[in-house]
């Protein structure tokens, strides 16, 4: 155990507890050699979803073929449905027409955050497009001022983040609600058409040119201004990347596909995968699941789906604490003299409570003390808080070991030997270990240190807003090439 944990003791544990650590660090730990295992695995996973439909990981073709040079122009409306928000934005691209040396002044982004009901993940359809179409029309009339009408459309950009078929930019099949949502009526359907359907109905003065994912809109959004960028990646409620694939290593696609050929009639170019690997590995053929893992699967909206994400997304972390936690007290081993009801209830604890508590610097810990108080109601011992402290380094080592894999897989399987990893979400930007360990993982797992780099060639870096910025560079782009008189 020592080995391996960055923490202090600032407590010792009684026998049985220690006993009980000992047992979840080894059912939590992830060998770099296991690690490798699983990078094998999931390289395989990444092929086949190239080859054809209807494998494991989706691979998704999204129809954006480029990179932004960064000359990109226009004005648009952005809209990401998120786990918690609805997030509506007005873009304006510079492109390069100004001087601005600063490339955060390369846009200007004016928006609107809306809660999401509670109630949303299990609405309907209907219920889940009005409130958009509500919040779309808000946005509107508060910020829009008439400038926009029937004959005078505003371009707009969804960044919808779950997994989609796409025949088209404007185009998304729901293949699989994920992040816990569970609305009726969306799966198998064209999530575009029926945002359109209700713009329509309202009279919004939009016209929705491109559906897409939140990691090529972190992708593409970097690329922006960091032209090393080579990889999208969302840390964060879920976990997901996407890449630039050449078009000929996507089998998959119809050979007959005129948007594919050069002028020549051979397939090329470009075009970004959403890999959607969140569901790697659904069978469990590699990832060591523990029961914890096994319950919030059972326990999920869509058992066997997702499994992946559900070992180390930040939706999860903070329930499988949880899940521990309460087998410990049912053990009679903490929490002796406390009833906690709020420590029954599924998904009371989020990736913040450990990431405050893997934060705290404090004397004594008096910070994690307030946090189990504040959250559920615990005055918890010195025992406790140590416990509490290895238990949450466990949980998130583990997490970060498994997220640097899928980048690893999509590294060793293009080729990739260096470049920037632009990455998003609360897990990724807001847990204060998660980088450090993700990258000392990547690093085992590509053997930088028995080749004797002398830096990482591979960096993880903080994204530029994708559902924004990304979101609405990508619509410029289709707009641009819609309008060029021939392909
Ligand atoms: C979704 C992906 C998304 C990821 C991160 C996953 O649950 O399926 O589409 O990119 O979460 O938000
Ligand atoms: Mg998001």
């Amino acid at each position: 155990w020592h080995q391996r944990s960055e923490l202090d003791d600032m407590a010792d544990l009684s026998p049985e507890l220690e006993k009980e650590m000992e047992r979840l660090d080894k059912e939590f730990w992830i060998s770099g050699e296991k690690l490798k295992k699983i990078v094998t695995r999931f390289r395989d996973e990444l092929e086949e979803g190239l080859q054809e439909n209807g494998t494991n990981i989706p691979m998704n073709v999204t129809w954006v073929h480029r990179l932004p040079t960064g000359k990109e122009k226009g004005t648009i409306l952005t809209l990401d449905l998120g786990g918690t928000n609805l997030r509506v934005c007005k873009v304006t691209l510079h492109g390069d027409s100004t001087d601005l040396k600063d490339p955060s002044q390369k846009y200007t982004l004016d928006q609107e955050q809306y809660k999401l009901p509670g109630s949303i993940k299990t609405a309907t359809a209907e219920e889940l497009w009005t409130y958009i179409a509500e919040k779309l029309s808000d946005f509107i009339d508060q910020k829009l001022g008439g400038e926009y009408n029937d004959t005078n459309k505003l371009p707009l950009g969804f960044t919808f983040s779950y997994p989609a078929t796409q025949e088209r930019i404007d185009h998304a099949i729901l293949q699989t609600w994920t992040k816990g949502f569970d609305i009726e009526g969306v799966e198998g359907q064209d999530a575009a058409a029926q945002l359109r359907e209700k713009i329509e109905e309202r009279k919004l003065p939009l016209e929705l040119i491109c559906v897409i994912n939140d990691t090529v809109g972190a992708m593409v959004a970097s690329a922006y201004n960091d032209h090393d960028t080579i990889i999208g990646g969302i840390f964060g409620t879920g976990c997901n990347a996407a890449y630039m694939s050449s078009v000929p290593s996507i089998k998959k696609l119809d050979p007959n596909d005129a948007r594919l050929k050069d002028s020549d009639g051979h397939k090329s170019g470009q075009m970004a995968i959403n890999c959607e690997y969140g569901a790697f590995d659904n069978a469990h053929r590699v990832l060591p699941l523990t029961k914890y893992d096994a319950q919030i699967d059972e326990k999920s909206p869509r058992p066997g789906e997702q499994a992946f994400e559900k070992f180390s997304a930040g939706l999860y972390l903070g329930e499988i604490f949880r899940l521990v936690l309460v087998e410990l007290t049912d053990k009679g081993l903490i929490f002796k003299n406390a009833q906690s009801d709020k420590l029954r209830k599924s998904y009371t604890l989020d990736t913040g409570f450990l990431s405050q508590m893997e934060d705290d610097e404090s004397r004594g810990f008096a910070d994690t003390r307030r946090l189990f108080k504040d959250v559920l109601g615990l005055e918890v011992t010195d025992e406790e808080i140590e416990l509490s402290r290895r238990l949450a380094e466990l949980i998130a080592v583990r997490g970060a070991r498994l997220c640097a894999c899928g980048v690893a897989a999509i590294c060793l399987k293009e080729g990739i030997e260096k470049g920037h990893v632009a990455a998003d979400g609360s897990v990724a930007n807001k847990h204060p270990k998660f980088k450090k360990r993700w990258a000392k993982a990547l690093g085992e797992i590509l053997d930088w240190e028995e080749k004797g780099l002398q830096e990482d060639p591979i960096i993880i870096t903080s994204a530029e807003d994708g559902s924004g910025v990304g979101c609405a560079i990508i619509a410029a782009m289709e707009l641009e090439w819609r309008a060029k008189p021939t392909k």
